[in-house]
């Protein structure tokens, strides 16, 4: 297949790689100068999207997507289905879908879950929003990017589900490095802790499949100093794009709300920046209850 791939970063570069490693001809363009084996790069959007019969988007958040999607949608044939696989706010998936779709285009809003290294093994999870037909496009390619692909519903589905899963997982690891920096103050074993929570009611995957205590549980990004993993300001971001959503949708979530302001708070006004998302736990044992 003929696909265009735009935004060649951390996450685009092993995407468009593995396409390519299938034996799909990959044309890229990213505005930063790079290189990815197998993919012929081209001089703008517009010209990687020429004649594609898939262009994927892997960029950094709505406001660009929508830029680069007003340039590339004019230069795509009829038919062809633009998948976005960035994350970005729920309202810019459904304009940018809308516009695909009235230039006779295919949309789908395609997030992934699995972060840096499940892009280069081929492991991602895609959450997609869009009509059956597209789904069916580009279903094929997910099976190569990913190893599970969920169609949760019409355009937007796709953020709205990745939103929601990453509001859980602030809201989660926040309590569970809170409760475990009280359990140190109660003197209580932090491996006696792991043991009792994760496999009681208390547990998550924040617990029992990313523990932020170093050397408890599974290996984890507390275990190599807290490097990322999942960057405390990734997390900020999608905490921020589901405040966004709670807004536009007048939904109440207070859990929500708090995470996004001690994120805010970790990551803009404390040392957050550039840490695994788990570092949180070393945020609360510094802290006192004033
Ligand atoms: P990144 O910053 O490494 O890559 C984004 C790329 O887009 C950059 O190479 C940049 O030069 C390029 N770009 C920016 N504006 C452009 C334009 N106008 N035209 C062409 N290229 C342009 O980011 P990433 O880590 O690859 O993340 C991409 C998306 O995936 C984000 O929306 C992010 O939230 C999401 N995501 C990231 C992870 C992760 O662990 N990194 C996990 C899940 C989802």
């Amino acid at each position: 297949m003929k696909i265009g791939f735009i935004g060649l970063g951390n996450m685009g570069a092993p995407m468009a790689a593995n396409l390519a490693k299938a034996g799909h001809d990959v044309t890229g363009f990213d505005m930063a100068k790079v290189e990815v084996a197998g993919v012929t790069l081209a001089a703008s959007a517009a010209a990687a999207a020429e004649g594609a019969e898939v262009v994927i988007t892997m960029l950094p958040n709505g406001q660009i997507l929508r830029h680069v999607a007003a340039e590339i949608i004019p230069a795509m044939a009829a038919g062809a289905a633009l998948v976005d696989c960035s994350t970005v706010d729920v309202d810019s998936a459904r304009a940018v879908a809308e516009q695909a779709e009235a230039a006779g285009l295919l949309a789908v809003d395609a997030p992934v879950s699995g972060g840096i290294g499940g892009a280069a093994a081929g492991t991602l999870t895609f959450m997609a929003g869009g009509s059956d037909v597209a789904f069916a496009k580009a279903a094929p390619l997910f099976e190569i990017m990913g190893q599970k692909a969920v169609h949760c519903g019409t355009s937007g589905a796709g953020q709205a589900a990745k939103i929601c899963n990453n509001m859980i997982l602030g809201v989660t690891m926040i309590a569970t490095c809170e409760a475990f920096a009280l359990a140190d103050k109660l003197g209580l074993d932090r491996q006696k802790m792991f043991d009792v929570v994760s496999t009681s009611s208390g547990y998550s995957w924040s617990m029992n499949a990313y523990c932020p205590a170093p050397g408890v549980g599974p290996t984890s990004p507390a275990d190599n100093g807290y490097k990322p993993g999942f960057a405390a300001e990734l997390m900020l971001k999608d905490l921020r794009l589901s405040q966004q959503a709670a807004d536009s949708a007048d939904a109440d979530t207070p859990m929500g709300q708090l995470a996004e302001a001690l994120y805010t708070q970790f990551v803009e006004r404390e040392e957050g920046k550039g840490m695994d998302f788990s570092a949180m736990l070393p945020r609360f044992e510094k802290r006192t209850r004033s």
